[in-house]
Parts: C-alpha cells; sequence; structure tokens
C-alpha cells in the first residue's frame, strides 16, 4: 500500500479487477479479520502479505485483500502475522466477555482442540497410542524415560489440538496480545526451544508449561504439539514446583499474579487437610488462620504466606474488580496504566492485613456480612472500582497507552493524548500513586477517629465502612484527578520526565513544591479539604 510500484501502476480499472479477482480467490472474505467483505458495502484496501522491507514480492503472488479499516489497524505489517494477532484478540475479547481469564483452554476451543481422551497403553517402559479419534488408526510408540532422582516418568510424543488441554490447576496463567512477539518469532521459522510440557490427568493430557508458545503456534495454524509428557505426576509436587520454577530459580519469567494464584490454590488443599486430619466435614470452617498456621507448623512453604497471597489472588482476579483490565500481569508490554508490581506494592501491601494471623474461625461472622477477610477482600474490590471508574474508565485510552508519552507530550506530538489520558497516566506512576494511597488511608482513619471505632493499622479494611467513608473516598479521588498538574504538558520534560524517588512526591504533595523548588500545586494537599 502506498509503496507499491505494481499498484500504482494500475488504472482504475485493473485496480477494480484485482480487487475483484483477490476478492473471489479469497472466498469474499477480507485476509485480516476473515469475516465477509461486500465490495458495494466495504471499502478495501490491496496490500502486500509480506511487506516488501522484509522481502516480500511486488506482484499479484503477494497481494491480500483485507477491510479498510483491518488494515488500518493490523496489529503487524506482515499480514500472516497480523491475522493471527487478530484471531487471538477476538479469542482473548469472547473469555472477557464472558468473565473468564483468557488461556490456552479458549485458543484451544476455537481450534478444535480439547475433544478427546488419550487411549495409550504402556508394555515394556514403551507407551503405545493412537489418536484414532481423528480418523487415523496408526499404532505409535514412544520410549519412557525414568528420571532417577525425582522419579518422574515421561515420553516425548506429539499430539493432535483435538487430545489436548489447558491445565487450569498447576497452570492458571492467562495469556494477552503480548503474545504477539512470540507468534512473529515462530512465524519467521525459528523452533521452539523449551517444548511445552504435559501432564496425564484421567486420560486427559494437560499442558500445564509453555502455553503461550502454543498459542503462538495454534494462531499460525499448528494442528499438533511436541510435548513431554508426564505420565504419573503429583499435582501438589508439580505445583510447588512449578512455582519455585518461576519466584526461587528464575528459570522462566514468571508473573507475580500468578504465584498468588498458585498458593491460593495451596491455601485450599491445607484448609481440605486441616479439615480431614480433624475429622471435620468440608463444609466446616470453625478453625482459625491460626490454627492452620500452628497445625502446619513443619512445612517448608509457610502457610502464613498462602493465606496472604490467597487473599491478594482473590482481590486482583475478582471478577467484579474493574481495575483489573487496566493491570498489567505480564510485566512487559505498554497498553496498560498500572503493573501488578505497582499495584502491590502500594494498594495490596498497604491495606491487606498480613502481620496479624486471624484467631477468629474462618466463618466468623459470615452470616451477618462482616467476615474480615471477606470484607477485606469485598471492600477492596470496591476500592479498586472507585479507582477505576473515577481515573480510568471512558478516560484512559489503551490504544495511545503508556509508551514515550511523556517524551511525546515534550516534543508536541501529543495530539492523539487527551487530558484524561496524561492524567490517568501520570496518576497511576508508581511513586506517585504510592504517596497518594497514603491519603486514603488518613482519610478512613480520620473518618474513624470522629465516629469512635476502634482500628490498629492493619485491619481497616476488615471493618465495615459506611456509606459516607465511601462518598469521601470517591470525592478524594476525583478531587485528586481534577488538581491541574496531572494535565500541564509543560512539566513532561521537568516534573514527570523520568522515574523519581516516593519521597519526590511526598515533598511535593505535602508543600506544593518538588524537592528542587518546582511549583506544582496551588496549596499542600489537604484531605480535609479533598473530601468536599
Ligand atoms: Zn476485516
Amino acid at each position: 500500500m502506498g509503496n507499491s510500484k505494481y499498484l500504482d501502476g494500475l488504472t482504475a480499472d485493473e485496480y477494480k479487477a484485482l480487487t475483484k479477482k483477490l476478492w473471489t480467490i479469497q472466498n469474499h472474505k477480507c485476509f485480516i479479520c476473515g469475516e465477509e467483505i461486500d465490495l458495494d458495502l466495504n471499502p478495501t484496501n490491496i496490500d502486500h502479505i509480506k511487506p516488501l522491507v522484509t522481502g516480500g514480492k511486488d506482484d499479484e503472488s503477494n497481494f491480500a485483500l483485507a477491510h479498510e479499516n483491518c488494515n488500518k489497524s493490523k496489529q503487524d505489517a506482515d499480514l500472516v502475522v497480523a491475522r493471527a494477532m487478530a484471531k487471538l484478540s477476538k479469542i482473548i475479547k469472547g473469555a472477557e466477555d464472558k468473565h473468564e481469564t483468557p488461556s490456552l483452554k479458549h485458543v484451544l476451543a476455537s481450534n478444535g482442540g480439547s475433544q478427546f481422551c488419550f487411549t495409550y497403553k504402556i508394555v515394556n517402559d514403551k507407551l503405545s497410542y493412537a489418536f484414532s479419534q481423528t480418523g487415523d488408526d496408526t499404532i505409535r510408540t514412544s520410549e519412557i524415560f525414568y528420571d532417577k532422582l525425582s522419579k518422574e516418568k515421561t515420553a516425548f510424543i506429539q499430539v493432535p489440538l483435538q487430545y489436548l488441554y489447558h491445565d487450569e490447576i498447576i497452570n492458571p496463567r492467562g495469556i494477552n496480545s503480548s503474545i504477539g512477539l512470540l507468534i512473529k518469532e515462530f512465524h519467521k521459522g525459528n523452533p521452539q526451544l523449551h517444548i511445552s510440557l504435559a501432564r496425564l490427568d484421567e486420560n486427559k493430557i494437560k499442558i500445564f508449561d509453555g502455553q503461550h508458545k502454543a498459542v503462538a503456534q495454534i494462531m499460525l495454524g499448528t494442528k499438533e504439539l511436541i510435548v513431554r509428557l508426564f505420565l504419573d505426576t503429583d499435582v501438589d509436587r508439580m505445583i510447588e514446583t512449578n512455582t519455585t520454577a518461576g519466584s526461587k530459580l528464575k528459570q522462566i519469567a514468571f508473573d507475580k499474579s500468578i504465584v498468588r494464584q498458585l498458593h491460593d490454590t495451596l491455601y485450599s488443599e491445607r484448609i481440605k487437610k486441616y479439615q480431614t486430619d480433624h475429622n471435620l466435614d468440608e463444609d466446616d470452617f470453625s478453625f482459625s488462620e491460626a490454627n492452620l498456621v500452628d497445625h502446619f507448623k513443619g512445612e517448608r512453604g509457610s502457610i502464613r504466606t498462602y493465606i496472604i497471597n490467597s487473599q491478594k489472588n482473590l482481590i486482583t482476579k475478582n471478577s467484579d474488580n474493574k481495575l483489573q483490565s487496566y493491570i498489567n500481569f505480564e510485566g512487559r508490554g505498554s497498553e496498560l496504566p498500572l503493573s501488578y508490581s505497582t499495584f502491590e506494592k502500594t494498594l495490596l501491601s498497604r491495606f491487606i492485613n498480613a502481620k496479624t494471623i486471624l484467631s477468629t474461625p474462618l466463618d466468623f461472622r459470615a452470616d451477618e456480612g462482616l467476615n474480615p477477610r471477606i470484607l477485606e477482600k469485598e471492600q477492596l474490590v470496591q476500592l479498586c472500582n472507585i479507582l477505576a471508574e473515577e481515573l480510568l474508565i471512558g478516560r484512559y485510552s489503551t490504544e495511545t497507552g503508556t509508551y514515550r508519552i511523556e517524551n511525546k507530550v515534550a516534543e508536541g506530538k501529543d495530539k492523539d493524548i487527551t487530558d484524561d489520558h496524561l492524567a490517568a497516566y501520570r496518576i497511576f506512576k508508581e511513586e506517585i500513586m504510592y504517596n497518594w494511597i497514603q491519603y486514603i488511608e488518613l482519610l478512613i482513619k480520620n473518618f474513624f477517629s470522629m465516629t469512635g471505632e476502634l482500628y490498629n493499622d492493619q485491619n481497616l479494611f476488615q471493618i465495615k465502612f459506611p456509606d459516607q467513608l465511601w462518598t469521601n473516598i470517591r470525592s478524594f479521588v476525583r478531587n485528586l484527578r481534577d488538581l491541574p498538574l496531572w494535565k500541564d504538558r509543560s512539566m513532561a520534560s521537568t516534573v514527570f520526565g523520568g522515574k523519581q524517588v516516593y519521597d519526590y512526591w511526598n515533598t511535593a504533595f505535602r508543600t506544593g513544591k518538588t524537592p528542587d523548588g518546582t511549583l506544582v500545586l496551588s496549596k499542600p494537599i489537604n484531605v480535609v479539604d479533598m473530601i468536599k
């Protein structure tokens, strides 16, 4: 498009004829989105499938027809990659519409996967199997390898998608569009270096590691994947191994929020074990966090950590949490304003009661809606929602994103950046959020001091907030948002250029001036004024 000598040389009639020809070859479908093109109604473009800059030819064999809109908003210059990413975006959106975390599960479901159980037998340390349900009765055999140290038995096999499932227990990770890099990599023809891991669970082959690479290849049209299949593995131990691999051993980039979710599983496992050990019914929660800590004293993993991480996970991944879709869980990409690490360091760590393990029963006052952990979870979700509603929804554009925002503003290339977007981006910078979140804590404490409620530093969110307190919090967030400095574009290269230390903004909020003397507020932030 635009740089094609071939297309530029065509007359209007010839261009029209080529459009018609491609449209027929493509079965009337857009190359990128795969939806119908109506040549009378939809504006279209002819574009190179493989871009000229990467060696694509400027002739008919390398042309495709797409909706003009699809071509404008394509996510990669290479149309095959763009098509894979457009398909993936659709799958992600479909999962999100159902309030589910998009994962390999959804990608398999959309590509004919996860239909059949694995039929196999083991004779003399050989695995024999057939994928008969796909119409292929070939008997295949694979060597079974035995690892003396771990006692794990594994085989390497190539499995059609129909026989593959996503392991939601060991790998609850979601996927997002940052998978684009992997799609590009595989499109180049580069191989998967670390193959996906799977386990046999009641005759189902479940992938528990390498799901991003699996997704990327499936989006490019792969119909079977090579996996290392664990034949008889202990799920608990695999969860632990996988968690440690990500955190302590640092073998793979592992996002912290997933460690939270795994610990969540570990926590519920311990609760079940406690009930079994004490002959309690599974709906009997008459024991406390302190009892659990006591009972599992000798354990390697700390039950205390499991409890807190479980709570963090329940809040972060709560389907009611409107802030969730603005949190970047992968630690890279530049679409979303809030990294999980920032979210954890500012809001979660400040407001979750992590120091005091509760000695009240797990179900204490649950029937009155006053259970401390449940209140803590629900009220923190409510706080997240206020932040999302007042600062982000309809204001922050993921399309504009965060990439080099302040540079663009400083250079005057900021036509597309709205005031609301700029304000949201700045307010959620870690060193800034870390400081304003303290005012929220202060205003809650002030409120309880006035009403005479007994609180301590740790349990603020475990006490039920009256409506008036919620109104105050919302007013504060709104007033914070409306401070002129967030929209001040002249500060892009100074105050907002680069990362400042936490204390920089502490000083700015307390005095109105930054440590280097720049006036950023007309007066210091006063929480009493800010709730009016
Ligand atoms: Zn299209």
